[in-house]
């Protein structure tokens, strides 16, 4: 009997009921912290653990410190698993193991045809009728049969709900229209046949080919699910060889977005939480493979490499991500869009390749199968230095100066292609560090070509691209004497330490390069742009970087200009010696210019007094003709 307790009621008792941090804790990692509980935000791209599970006097509720996500049990279920408010409510309280009381029992009739709702409505049919047809003496007969033969027990068909797709080619239809026939006798619950048999065309179930036929025919169905465990689409493979493709997935839907979808997660999610690790495999019977023999944290994604959304999902669950690949050539080519994925998401990324090109079903069915899948997993290798062995290669097989600076280049910039450059903090660090250390490139080297890449792609630190050139435009220099002074800045750029050179003079003295090349013998404005601060920063006897010269730099063309010209000084002078070399005769250089232009340009003492203050000038400067430029510029 319908007893009235308001809806408000069953609200409070499904709130009371539930113990909100277990509730997000079976999708959220969560860790104590004095009164809360915390964990990585599900609702933005967090980094740091900014999401917090309050309880408090009675009070529940989950808050991100960052995006302002905020809410009770029933709003979580809303608002990351998209549920409506009612099947939320269903949800929570069947959870706590109670009916709800109110008004409330039967969801609105979906009558769009491609809601989550009605969507859902049909595949649930249809899982049913694939299972049964799985069971069906004749129907089944094939499908049990290619089961068997992947030696896929009757265990993994219950716990995976594998089933069948018939032969015949419209089953499914006339199933369908006995679900049509056979509506419940209320008419406020019932559909008219056209919305039904939408929606499972929609959901890929059934085509029109003339009539209705079934989507998938004479296959294995493999049900794939969401964490919560509800049937979202199905991937079927074909029992006939002469049948192609051997795979087929059901279409992208409201409910189902491959790239985000992983095989398995509601069965393993409670063990990837647990080893705060996931396995990912190839494929739907690799899954149940592992599964079957114990390790119960392995997932697949559907077809496709593991993409940022796969790994959004996974950095909830778990810290660390390993990849499983049946040989090298495909472990080679996944570690770089692991890599990419590493600096992309707060996770570890590892590759793991197991042997003798076996994949994890073959090895697994093995005597010794789980001992050695055991043993290839624990000597998985980091996806960073997976690629970076590879450099590592390169570079012994290269010894020459400038092939070992075109690889190391090559590295930078296939590591900054793919995410490098947009790091930051903890992680950035640990990343450089690990490159420095497996490339044997100095970590000042490392930091300089990320910044370089960071000022140059100012807008865009998501996707920095290698193939493209610096995005903002390089001042064009003019004539011999301003590439004089670029040349001269970019080595120093290059090589700030080269800076404590002393020139030698023609009066067979030596000096310090401060006092022989000053800013104002620059004619380039740009370059003496770039020289100010690094001069001042000499004179003072500090220490500089390209970062430090960065940060001063307002004008990004400047900016630019400071990066191209780092470029080349890197490339003119590949150690510090020639940096040093280099240094000295472009100062030499510069000065030589320098004292013709000071000849051309001096302007003709026209009173006793300019003479006087003229001659005063020279006096003080001393004898190098660069001094005098200088005090000559600086006087009034
Ligand atoms: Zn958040």
């Amino acid at each position: 009997m319908i007893t009235h307790r308001s809806n408000s009621s069953d609200r409070d008792r499904v709130l009371e009921s539930t113990d909100l941090v277990a509730l997000v804790g079976e999708s959220v990692v969560l860790r104590p912290k004095g009164r809360e509980h915390l964990g990585l935000c599900p609702f933005h791209e967090d980094h740091k653990p900014s999401f917090a599970v309050v309880t408090h006097k009675g009070n529940a509720f989950y808050n991100c410190f960052s995006c302002g996500a905020s809410g009770n049990a029933i709003d979580f279920m809303v608002h990351f698993h998209r549920m409506d408010f009612l099947e939320a409510m269903k949800f929570l309280a069947h959870r706590a193991g109670f009916e709800l009381q109110g008004r409330s029992s039967s969801a609105p009739r979906a009558t769009d045809p491609e809601s989550p709702a009605a969507l859902r409505r049909a595949n649930d049919a249809a899982l049913r009728f694939f299972q049964r047809s799985l069971a069906d003496s004749i129907n089944g007969q094939g499908a049990r049969e290619a089961l068997s033969a992947r030696a896929i027990d009757s265990q993994s068909i219950e716990a995976f709900a594998i089933g069948a797709a018939p032969a015949q080619g419209d089953a499914l239809a006339q199933y369908v229209e006995r679900l049509i026939d056979h509506q419940p006798a209320n008419p406020d619950e019932r559909l008219d046949g056209a919305t039904i048999r939408a929606s499972f065309e929609a959901a890929g179930l059934l085509r029109r080919r003339g009539g209705l036929v079934d989507g998938f025919r004479n296959r294995v169905i493999f049900p794939i699910a969401d964490e919560l465990g509800r049937c979202i689409a199905f991937g079927a493979r074909a029992i006939d060889p002469a049948d192609q493709p051997k795979y087929l997935n059901s279409p992208e839907t409201a409910l189902f977005h491959k790239s985000k979808s992983l095989y398995g997660i509601h069965i393993a999610k409670r063990a990837i939480i647990h080893a705060r690790t996931a396995i990912i495999t190839e494929g739907y019977t690799d899954v149940i493979a592992c599964h079957r023999a114990g390790v119960a944290n392995a997932v697949a994604t559907l077809g496709t490499a593991l993409t940022r959304d796969h790994a959004r999902v996974l950095q909830r669950l778990c810290d660390t991500i390993i990849l499983i690949f049946d040989g090298d050539t495909a472990g080679q080519r996944a570690a770089d869009r692991a890599v990419e994925i590493f600096f992309s998401a707060p996770v570890d990324l590892k590759i793991c390749t197991l042997p003798d090109q076996l994949d994890p079903d073959e090895l697994l069915r093995q005597p010794d199968g789980r001992a050695r899948f055991d043993a290839a997993i624990a000597s998985s290798e980091d996806a960073l230095t997976h690629i970076i062995r590879g450099f590592r290669k390169e570079l012994d097989a290269r010894p020459g100066l400038s092939a070992r600076q075109r690889t190391i280049e090559a590295m930078l910039s296939k590591l900054i292609a793919l995410g490098l450059g947009t790091l930051d903090g903890i992680r950035r660090r640990f990343v450089i560090e690990s490159i420095a250390t497996s490339s044997g490139v100095p970590l000042v080297e490392i930091e300089r070509a990320l910044l370089a890449s960071r000022a140059a792609s100012p807008r865009t630190p998501e996707a920095p691209s290698p193939a493209a050139p610096l995005a903002i435009p390089v001042p064009v220099e003019r004539g011999g004497r301003g590439r004089a002074e670029r040349d001269f800045v970019s080595i120093l750029l290059a090589w700030p330490a080269a800076s404590s050179v002393r020139i030698p003079t023609d009066d067979g003295d030596a000096a310090p390069l401060s006092e022989f090349i000053i800013p104002s013998m620059f004619e380039d404005a740009a370059a003496r742009a770039l020289y100010e601060p690094v001069y001042h920063w000499i004179e003072a006897g500090k220490g500089f970087s390209m970062q430090d010269l960065i940060a001063e730099l307002a004008d990004p063309s400047i900016k630019a200009l400071a990066i191209e010209l780092y470029r080349q000084g890197a490339t003119r002078c590949s150690v510090e010696g020639e940096a040093r070399a280099g240094l000295i005769a472009a100062s030499r250089a510069l000065d030589r210019q320098s004292q013709r232009l000071q000849l051309a340009n001096a302007p003709a003492a026209t009173t006793p007094e300019e003479l006087a203050l003229r001659l005063a000038q020279i006096r003080a400067a001393g004898p190098r003709p660069s001094a005098i430029a200088r005090t000559a510029r600086s006087a009034p």
